[in-house]
């Protein structure tokens, strides 16, 4: 039986976290000269900023609850999704000695995170379908490997991971298992946050950067039991998500109806960019997607890349990934902009200039 207790770093265990001002103050009042803060107003204007903002995000909180299906002790809230992979490897790893499993080709930023804390790395290729292979991964995982990272759709292939194999991977790996599902409003496919009651070891990442196109206030998820929240919540910054973001993000949380139109467009627009790469000669494999970008293979991606430069367009060459030879990954853009690049593409076709 998995207990995250017996995984926590030992040091961060018995960490005495940081008491804000806000967290030690509870009950009713209007003068508040308990943080230092310039109770005059702010050069910046507008509403609070003065003021430090919810350490804990209980507006946004409550309504990710109503919208995810969870409760609001089974979320943290980092600065980006970025923030609670970071955090993740901290909780668990020593540094110099444990390891986390990445099944490459994958997100990039489990790698990094991993490097910036020293911790080992070891690796289990996905299969030629972009599936994880089981067995190869029970083989790998050793008492040092903590953390499992999945990403599912994974970023560059932008396929969903088989459910049977995702699940047989949570039940049985001794440590923790990282669903990322950046890309989950993409899919019609349920999110593994549903099944967090049943699986003590297992995180599930979202974010607002991809659908919910707001990449530039930084807000990312995590979904897990309420003792690992905790954790989570004891090592963060204190003020890790800023009063703006807050107020943003829980306005925009109301506007699930424009979410959907905003999908649609996305989907749509992803649907003929397939149909118009599937009819291109220049394409060797068009992958299906799952997400919002479509991965595909190219003759040449280096000169493909730079063929589509030259014309302004920029994509994103995921050639030097594990599996991913010559392929280029294209997000789906503005109707407009993906007029633009099958322009380009045909004009290419019809000189064959590369
Ligand atoms: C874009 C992306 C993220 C980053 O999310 P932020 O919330 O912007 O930090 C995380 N995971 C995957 C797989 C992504 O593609």
């Amino acid at each position: 039986m998995f207990t995250i207790d017996n995984f926590i770093r030992p040091h961060l265990k018995s960490l005495k976290p940081y008491s804000s001002a806000r967290d030690e103050f509870e009950g009713e009042a209007s003068v508040f000269l308990d943080a230092n803060e310039n109770n005059l107003g702010s050069l910046a204007g507008g509403v609070d900023y003065n003021r430090y903002p919810d350490p804990y995000q209980k507006t946004i909180k409550e309504k990710l609850a109503k919208l995810k299906g969870v409760k609001p002790e089974q979320i943290f809230i980092g600065n980006g999704s970025d923030e609670a992979i970071d955090l993740l490897v901290r909780l668990v790893c020593e540094p110099g000695q444990d390891e986390v499993l990445l099944l490459p080709p994958t997100y990039g930023m489990y790698e990094v995170s991993a490097n910036i804390h020293n911790v080992g790395i070891q690796r289990v290729p996905l299969d030629e379908r972009f599936q994880p292979v089981f067995q190869k991964i029970a083989e790998k995982q050793t008492e040092r490997t903590k953390i499992l990272f999945l990403c599912s759709p994974n970023n560059p292939t932008g396929n969903v991971l088989e459910h049977a194999t995702v699940e047989n991977l949570i039940q049985t790996f001794n440590g923790l298992v990282v669903v990322d599902e950046a890309y989950i409003d993409f899919t019609d496919q349920p999110s593994w946050s549903t099944r967090l009651d049943e699986f003590p070891n297992l995180v599930v990442l979202q974010t607002l950067s991809k659908a919910w196109g707001m990449a530039g206030l930084r807000l990312g998820m995590a979904f897990a039991s309420p003792e690992i929240i905790g954790y989570l919540n004891k090592i963060k910054p204190p003020y890790n998500i800023n009063v703006v973001t807050q107020g943003l993000v829980s306005d925009a949380l109301d506007k699930t109806a424009q979410l959907q139109d905003m999908l649609q467009v996305i989907m749509d627009e992803r649907t003929r960019l397939l149909q118009a790469f599937e009819a291109l000669p220049l394409m060797e494999k068009v992958y299906p997607s799952d997400a919002n970008f479509v991965l595909v293979q190219v003759p040449n991606a280096n000169e493909l890349y730079s063929f589509l430069l030259e014309r302004g367009v920029v994509v994103r060459n995921r050639s030097n990934q594990p599996g991913c030879a010559n392929c280029l990954r294209i997000t789906v853009g503005t109707p407009a902009e993906n007029d633009n690049l099958l322009e380009a593409l045909h004009s290419i076709a019809a000189t064959q200039k590369v």
